[in-house]
């Protein structure tokens, strides 16, 4: 008998000191993993141009493991019980951040009761030129625009000389690109050819879908047209105090990338360099389908920069390629804010998308205030969803930026470049998004996380060294 339980008690003494091997061999190897995904972590960024972030991943990565490794290592009362505590606390913690938690299935995109029309807009009161019948007659009937009208055209002025960021090699590039958009303004519709060719709405579809990313497009989705998508009156050019009247069933939608590095340097010319380049790419692409449409047959009209018909990042938020956001433009699920947008619309038979009803992207906006904060006119609200013309939406102060924009002479983007969606597309950041889709507990943490690796108001970075020129002497 005293034999028998002397060997059980060995048995179950060697049990124990084998788990607590065991336990003892998987701290070491999450402390492994730890270093390596934060090291990993480090590099990423810093071939991202994010110096600051990769400091910071390169110094936890040593430091993190440090309490896995003492822990394993060393002997002290109670260090199996401590060594299953940290164990447990590794595996779970993350878990529930990747676990669906208020993932919110109904909720419900809002649609504006009634249309815009273009002449409120910003770029359409730039154009009135003072002592006009234009300028008199809109002011007659918008007085109390008048007053905030005369701030934005006291300032010198996109793109001119004399603004704070001029740069005449940054400038001329951004021009180059506008009036190059600006010879193709008038190509948005054309001839339809007589013999209608027949087709299959599912297979022409996934033609144009394909093709469009094929021409560059990052992302293409199809709406049915809204009447809210269409301005109520137009108020550009020889489009100005006309009716907007489209009876197309559908509306194609492109997104195409604005570069990362461009970005990170607003508000200096770079921003208007690529805003002015990803128009005019975004653009050629609503051009070639809408003609390619016309050849075979229906009607298609491309709405490109300066000739727009429809709102574009309600088109492109009903044809699911993203939210819009507190900063008032699309929002797309990779790259956030960071794309251009143009539109087709058309009567060709196509198969409509659904949009996506991405709460965690509206959820995420509502506790960020990041761009509200980085933000130099102040425009961008730090408060809740207004109600605002019968729909609840964020709505920044068109004024205060425009105005900003013509003391700058760039399109600013600072609310771009510091969104935490605008990060790149690769394997780092899609699974904070993974995270931030999935968990609203993971999204106040993500939003610490990258308030601490990128800063709360990050300040621009430099420009690319080969942007940097100077005028020769
Ligand atoms: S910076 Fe934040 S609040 Fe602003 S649009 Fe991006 S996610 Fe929303
Ligand atoms: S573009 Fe600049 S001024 Fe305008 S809302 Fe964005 S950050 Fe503010």
């Amino acid at each position: 008998m005293s034999l028998w339980l002397s060997l059980n008690f060995s048995d179950i003494c060697g049990k124990a000191a084998f788990m607590f091997e065991i336990i003892q061999v998987l701290l070491i190897i999450v402390a492994a993993i730890i270093f390596i995904f934060l090291f990993w972590a480090g590099i990423v960024s810093f071939k991202e141009n994010e110096f600051r972030a990769s400091s910071r991943f390169f110094i936890l990565s040593f430091i993190s493991p440090i309490p896995y490794l003492m822990i394993s290592l060393f002997s002290f009362p109670y260090q199996f019980e401590l060594e299953l505590v940290l164990l447990a606390i590794t595996i779970f913690l993350p878990l529930i951040f990747f676990l669906p938690i208020s993932r919110n299935t109904a909720y419900q995109q809002t649609n504006p009761a009634t249309r815009i029309d273009e002449r409120d807009t910003m770029f359409s009161r730039n154009e009135l030129k003072s002592g006009t019948e234009a300028f008199e007659e809109y002011y007659r009937n918008n007085p109390d625009k008048k007053a905030a009208d005369d701030v934005f055209r006291s300032k010198v002025g996109l793109l001119k000389p004399g603004s704070s960021q001029y740069n005449p090699f940054q400038f001329a590039s951004a021009n180059a690109s506008f009036e190059t958009i600006e010879a193709l303004r008038n190509k948005v519709n054309g001839p339809v050819n007589p013999d209608q060719v027949k087709v299959e709405p599912e297979r022409i579809t996934n033609y144009i879908r394909q093709w469009s990313k094929k021409l560059g497009a990052l992302d293409c989705g199809i709406s049915g047209l809204k009447d809210y998508h269409l301005y109520s009156v137009g108020g550009r050019a020889e489009r100005r105090n006309k009716p907007v009247v489209n009876s197309h069933k559908y509306a194609l939608a492109f997104t195409v990338e604005m570069d990362k590095t461009m970005m990170d340097s607003a508000p200096s010319g770079s921003i208007v360099m690529e805003s002015g380049q990803q128009y005019l790419e975004s653009g050629k692409i609503a051009l070639q389908v809408a003609s390619f449409i016309r050849n075979l047959g229906y009607e298609a009209r491309a709405n490109i920069d300066g000739n727009y018909e429809v709102v574009c990042p309600l088109v492109a938020r009903d044809a699911g390629l993203g939210e819009i956001g507190r900063m008032g433009l699309l929002m797309t699920p990779k790259l956030g804010p960071r794309v251009r947008i143009s539109v087709v619309t058309t009567d060709l038979p196509l198969l409509i998308d659904q949009p996506l009803y991405n709460y965690s992207m509206i959820d995420f906006c509502g506790k960020c205030k990041k761009c509200a904060d980085a933000c130099p006119s102040k425009a961008i609200s730090f408060n809740e969803k207004e109600e605002i013309d019968g729909v609840k939406r964020w709505q920044i102060n068109q004024e205060s930026c425009f105005t900003l924009w013509c003391q700058l002479g760039t399109d600013c983007g600072r609310c771009i470049s510091v969104c935490p969606y605008s990060h790149p597309d690769n394997l780092l950041h899609n699974l904070v998004r993974s995270g931030l889709k999935n968990s609203s507990l993971f999204r106040a943490v993500a939003l610490r996380m990258d308030d601490y690796f990128y800063g709360r108001k990050p300040p621009s970075a430099p420009l690319p060294g080969w942007l940097d020129i100077k005028t020769k002497e």
